[in-house]
């Protein structure tokens, strides 16, 4: 930014992501060759086969692959029978999909406040927003890190609700010695281009282990029809419907990608400990880490910033934010923001548009859903004024030597943090 060299050689700033290996491609030219080129039972052998493969990945009886993570989470609740009238428990801070599923089903998502360290619900929050209309909770594994599922499953057990887990950015996690998607009622996941797990295009995993649920949830992704291998279609919907079924070349290419899941999910474990020891030092930055009883699937790593740490009292949070984004993105590290408000004040839900003369809401009108104001997420709008990301493809699985680089350059940016407190002092 002064003019001198940038931390990060620019000649090796570039990653990939997905890595598309020649097993891939052959994965996908089958499909192609194949001739079947839409799921149903006769020709689903590459959506068969990725929804074996994900089953016994996440130890659970039953996968179901859909068309996107969204749909996933959708299905999930409505195979759960959440409808209108219902609320849902949700994590103020999420990807929007976690926050529309419920408006899909017409239900009213509730939201609650997060964790100001693990960046997911807090189980105190989640109890004080249960009414008698709730249904269900979604913990979000955000980032990557695995929910508090001991609390939430208390939670969910004491009131009887389900849990739909959002394993989106945690695939392969571990809460306890179980896979995310494997504890609650139902787990959704997403094999979108940036996930974890990626496909050429959009995709979606659902796993359960309850038979019955399962099998509504293969009705709900065909028009509500029972399509079996040997049997002619009889066209008979027998539940509500949708089309949310996976292209067969996109599951062909998540198989071959699964293939290769573990042994990438052991270098981000390889890569991503020993960067963040680097910083761990520096004052005034608090890094992610990973709780005795779980595993991170490094998805999005989020730091928080701290003025008061670092000697600048009177200095807004934003103020040090920006500053440090402007400096680091100078010196090579691809800082950023991951989601700039709290769920709750994305206007689908504060000007709630949603189907038409008020509905969902207006169906849960006069209680806390109805009335709940944007605003009330002091932690969730807290950390999302006060920290930065670094996310997805730059956590890579080859990415180990150019996140030393990173560390470099935080280390380089510490050294001159007067820099830095004249930007943030001036900052508007
Ligand atoms: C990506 C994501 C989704 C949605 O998945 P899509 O496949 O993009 O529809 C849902 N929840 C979270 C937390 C996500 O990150």
């Amino acid at each position: 930014m002064m003019g001198g060299a940038p931390a990060v050689p620019r000649d090796i700033r570039s990653v990939q992501w997905p890595i598309i290996t020649e097993e891939d491609r052959k994965a996908v030219l089958s499909v192609l060759d194949s001739g079947n080129l839409v799921s149903n039972a006769e020709t689903e052998t590459s959506v068969r086969e990725l929804e074996q493969r994900w089953a016994a990945a996440t130890g659970t009886a039953h996968a179901v692959a859909v068309s996107n993570g969204t749909a996933a989470l959708h299905l999930a609740l409505a195979a759960l029978g959440v409808g209108p009238g219902d609320e849902v428990i949700v994590p103020a801070l999420s990807f929007i999909a976690s926050g529309l599923a419920p408006l899909h089903q017409m239900a009213v998502p509730v939201f609650a406040d997060i964790d100001p360290v693990t960046f997911n619900l807090d189980p105190a929050d989640v109890e004080r927003r249960i009414t008698d209309r709730t249904r269900a909770i979604i913990p979000v594994h955000l980032h990557g890190l695995p929910a508090d599922m001991d609390a939430l499953a208390g939670i969910a057990d004491r009131h009887g609700l389900a849990l739909v887990e959002d394993a989106a950015q945690a695939h392969g996690a571990v809460h306890r010695g179980r896979k995310v998607g494997s504890i609650g009622a139902i787990g959704a996941t997403s094999l979108q281009t940036t996930k974890n797990l990626p496909t050429c295009g959009e995709g979606g995993l659902l796993t359960t282990d309850d038979p019955e649920l399962a099998e509504r949830l293969v009705l709900g992704r065909q028009f509500g029809e029972v399509i079996e291998s040997g049997k002619a279609r009889d066209y008979v919907s027998r539940q509500l419907g949708w089309n949310a079924k996976i292209n067969p070349i996109q599951a062909a290419f998540a198989t071959s990608q699964l293939d290769r899941f573990d042994g990438y999910e052991r270098r981000r474990q390889q890569n991503i400990p020993p960067f963040l020891d680097r910083l761990r030092p520096l004052p005034g930055i608090t890094v992610p880490t990973a709780p005795e009883h779980a595993s991170h699937a490094w998805h999005i790593l989020r730091f928080r910033l701290d003025p008061a740490a670092l000697g600048l009292d009177g200095v807004a949070p934003s103020a040090l934010r920006k500053a440090l984004h402007r400096v680091l993105r100078a010196e090579g590290v691809p800082m950023s923001r991951y989601q700039l408000m709290p769920l709750p004040e994305q206007k689908v839900f504060t000007e709630r548009t949603g189907f038409g003369s008020g509905h969902p809401w207006a169906a849960a009108e006069g209680t806390a859903a109805a009335d709940e104001v944007a605003g009330s997420f002091p932690v969730a709008s807290a950390v999302i004024e006060d920290s930065l990301t670094l996310q997805k493809r730059h956590l890579h699985p080859d990415s180990g030597p150019l996140l030393q680089h990173y560390a470099d350059a935080f280390e380089k940016v510490w050294d001159h943090l007067d820099t830095v407190a004249t930007m943030a002092r001036s900052a508007r």
